[in-house]
């Protein structure tokens, strides 16, 4: 039996990106707003400080930021005929849990959408004809424009203390920025990472075969940089411990000291750890949520009653709570109806080593998160389309985020894969090795859903989410042909060999590390049939339920998604702040 807790205005699923921050825009539009995170409470300081956090093993190879699988996993499988079994172990992607979530061991590589790509059906289908999109792909407009969008995007860079240089000002395209963006209203709040050394060989490279190269952009700050909300941010130390880690030193900008610190305190503010909704509670007529349930760590369950409820836990997470709760119908791939669970996608990843057999010194070892050097030239519809058989694209950039010594080995194919000459080469070129990724798109597809698996079951006897997963044709052909163009920027390069990765080329394995970029699950759109929540990100049969997060895309861009998610998050706020609190209701009609 649960304990039925006071009611609150708002409660809160997560204490990530999304979940802070709708805490902090609504406790300040004088909500009460309780936070229910599942892990447990962290801070910047004294919990990431070097060198307890620059412990590779503990944190880079053990995941101890992240999920524990052995409490917390789903099902997966490639198809429907197979039958899905848990993942037991972390390896494609690292959800995160705790105070901050993923947002404290992100990379911090911070893009926004192209305005093509959140039109991206009517866009194909006016440019190209309407067979532009290959008849598999369930490929659909956002429901929201860049020009909607652009506002809130921009508020989050300043949130971020993002580095960068803008390569469109208010339509004025600018030397040394990303030429193919949308129009910015305003420059990036700090000046862009330095630029390093491999990075330097691929920006010339890069323009010798005719594109664009430009500094990431960035939400590793590079300068002392005061936040919209007061939070103060340090440079970059360039500390090679940043994916997998939290920062020691306030430059890597998380949920914790951008958002947090800042409402803490706050009378309106609660945030409870160790605290993990099961479910989401509905009315006796479905039509509103009345609050969640949790257990504590106490074991005990509570009943947290709120007006509103926000679904802030991560797309996989916020789907599985919507399928236990009944907020939306489920997919069904084999008729194509529901939406709860439609669109999952992912991210379409290939990589390219340069060895350069001991001829530079690139000191690896020197990173950070997001210090690349980048060409555009291939995301989105920023190359024609009109004689290829694929939609979408990626970016290709030369990164160096880490030289760490158990995870970084880079070795010319041929190698041994242990030994002494495994060792000789890895001495060779360790120093000497540039490194290229191709970051793309991934689009969603009739057969790849998320639903709730049939045999295994949670700690709390509730199905685990099940992942049908694999990579399109459209997303293997676009990624074979972006990862040519990054391997003639490879070639000009001029290394003594390169090696080309194409994970793509397989079936989609849960099992090597590629991106936490989940996408999907709760799309959002203008048409009830094909999107589980409307353009405002609430959802269409209980207007008083509001989701946060990656799984509102309906198919998954180029870029990362935080950018994007959070441009979404403050349209939501801003939404919810002007309009719904003074008169909920559906925003849009079915
Ligand atoms: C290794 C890594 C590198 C990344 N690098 C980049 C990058 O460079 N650029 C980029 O754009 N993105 C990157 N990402 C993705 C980025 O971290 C996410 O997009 C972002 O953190 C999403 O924010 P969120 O608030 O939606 O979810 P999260 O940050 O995951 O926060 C969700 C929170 O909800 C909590 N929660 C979940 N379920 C429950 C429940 N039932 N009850 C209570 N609490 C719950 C979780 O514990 C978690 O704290 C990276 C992710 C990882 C893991
Ligand atoms: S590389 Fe920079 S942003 Fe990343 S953890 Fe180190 S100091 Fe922080």
């Amino acid at each position: 039996m649960a304990t039925r807790l006071p009611k609150t205005d708002i409660v809160i699923v997560g204490a990530g990106w999304t979940g802070l921050t709708a805490a902090y825009e609504l406790a300040n539009a004088g909500q009460r707003c309780v936070v229910l995170e599942r892990g447990a409470m962290r801070h910047d300081a004294p919990d990431f400080q070097a060198p307890q956090m620059h412990d590779e093993l503990r944190y880079g190879q053990r995941h101890e930021l992240m999920i524990e699988p052995s409490n917390l996993t789903l099902t997966f499988r490639n198809n429907q005929d197979e039958t899905a079994l848990p993942m037991r172990r972390l390896g494609s992607f690292l959800p995160g849990t705790g105070v901050g979530g993923a947002g404290v061991h992100w990379n911090g590589q911070l893009w926004r959408p192209l305005p093509s790509d959140l039109t991206m059906r009517t866009h194909y289908e006016e440019k190209y004809g309407g067979d532009a999109i290959p008849d598999d792909l369930q490929v659909q407009d956002w429901g929201v424009t860049y020009d909607e969008l652009e506002p809130h995007l921009d508020f989050f860079e300043k949130v971020a203390g993002c580095a960068g240089r803008a390569g469109n000002l208010n339509d004025e395209i600018r030397e040394a920025g990303n030429p193919f963006e949308g129009p910015r209203s305003e420059e990036y709040p700090t000046p862009p990472m330095k630029q390093h050394y491999a990075g330097a060989m691929f920006a010339d490279a890069a323009r010798e075969v005719g594109t664009h190269p430009f500094i990431m952009p960035s939400a590793n700050v590079t300068v002392h940089y005061e936040n919209p909300y007061g939070a103060q941010l340090h440079p970059c130390t360039y500390c090679g411990f940043c994916e997998r880690f939290g920062c020691g030193y306030f430059a890597k900008a998380d949920p914790i000291i951008c958002v947090l610190d800042r409402i803490w305190g706050h009378e309106n503010f609660e945030l409870r750890t160790h605290a993990n909704v099961t479910r989401v509670n509905l009315a006796d007529d479905g039509q509103t949520a009345t609050g969640v349930t949790y257990v504590a760590s106490d074991g005990r369950t509570y009943e947290q009653p709120a007006d509103m409820v926000l679904l802030c836990a991560y797309g996989l997470w916020n789907v599985h709570l919507m399928l236990l709760s009944g907020i939306g119908e489920p997919y069904d791939p084999s008729t194509g109806e529901g939406v709860v669970g439609r669109n999952y996608a992912y991210q379409t990843m290939s990589s390219i080593s340069v060895f350069y057999d001991g001829r530079y010194n690139f000191n690896p070892f020197m990173g950070a998160g997001a210090l690349a050097t980048v060409v555009d030239d291939y995301n989105g519809d920023n190359f024609d389309h009109s004689e290829l058989d694929f939609v979408g694209g990626g970016y290709i950039a030369c990164l160096q985020t880490n030289g760490r010594p158990i995870g970084y080995h880079p070795t010319p194919e041929g190698t041994p894969g242990w030994g002494l000459a495994w060792k000789r080469a890895v001495r060779r070129n360790y120093l000497s090795t540039a490194n290229l990724v191709i970051h793309g798109s991934s689009m969603a597809t009739r057969g790849n859903y998320l639903d709730l698996d049939p045999t295994y079951t949670d700690p709390y006897g509730r199905p685990l989410l099940r992942m049908t997963f694999d990579f399109p044709d459209n997303d293997r052909r676009m990624s074979r042909h972006v990862t040519d163009r990054a391997e003639e920027i490879a070639r000009a390069m001029g290394g003594s060999s390169y090696s080309v990765s194409r994970s793509a080329d397989d079936n989609y394995s849960i099992v090597p590390y590629q991106t936490t970029h989940n996408t999907g699950g709760a799309v959002m759109g203008s048409d009830p049939s094909t999107s589980a929540v409307n353009r405002y990100c609430q959802a269409w049969g209980q207007h008083n339920v509001f989701v946060f997060g990656a799984c509102l895309f309906p198919q998954n861009l180029g870029y990362n998604p935080t950018g994007p998610l959070m441009g979404l998050a403050y349209w939501t706020l801003d939404r919810i702040k002007r309009d719904y609190l003074n008169d909920p209701r559906p925003l849009m009609g079915r």
